[in-house]
């Protein structure tokens, strides 16, 4: 009996455990999805990407605004052997700014270069950055400005990222 009757009380309980779950998740979901920023210009896939670069820059006290900036974006095949990433702009021109992704790149790259593509071309679409090959002791690149064309040798990845976004972003730099 005991059982018996603890039983819809048990229900209760897992329902209502249940329910408040949810509403919490759907609060969180909703909480993300409203801070979430847009670009109504850009392919969606580098919207984490140019979000991330408006965060990074404010955290060095550069105030980039993309979508203000009418800074475009897509990803479709570029037809020049190894390049991955095109800055189009018209100069002097407000609002003229397309960052291009190559397809085939995009398809076969990790996070961390995808970044560093639209970076590197934001650079340019942006922040009006020309290229910039010089190379530290170790004959590592010392900009994500790099040509690619130079003799200085890549080495962005998740631990040297935070010194070359320091480069980016340096107005000594620009
Ligand atoms: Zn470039």
């Amino acid at each position: 009996m005991v059982r018996i009757d603890n039983l819809p009380l048990y229900f209760l309980l897992l329902s209502s455990f249940l329910f408040y779950f949810a509403c919490e998740k759907d609060d969180v979901f909703v909480e993300v999805e409203s801070d979430l920023r847009t670009f109504p210009e850009v392919d969606e896939r580098l919207w984490p990407f140019f979000e991330s670069f408006e965060l990074e820059a404010a955290e060095r006290g550069v105030e980039v605004d993309l979508r203000e900036a009418g800074i475009s974006g897509e990803i479709r095949p570029i037809a020049e052997e190894h390049v991955a990433g095109r800055c189009s702009y018209i100069p002097n021109i407000i609002s003229s700014g397309n960052v291009t992704v190559d397809t085939e790149f995009w398809d076969n790259s990790s996070s961390i270069f995808k970044e560093f593509i639209v970076f590197h071309e934001l650079g340019h679409c942006y922040l009006n950055r020309d290229h910039r090959e010089d190379a530290d002791a170790q004959g590592a690149c010392i900009s994500l400005m790099r040509s690619g064309l130079g003799t200085c040798r890549d080495n962005y990845t998740s631990l040297s990222r935070k010194q070359y976004i320091d480069e980016l972003f340096d107005p000594d730099s620009f």
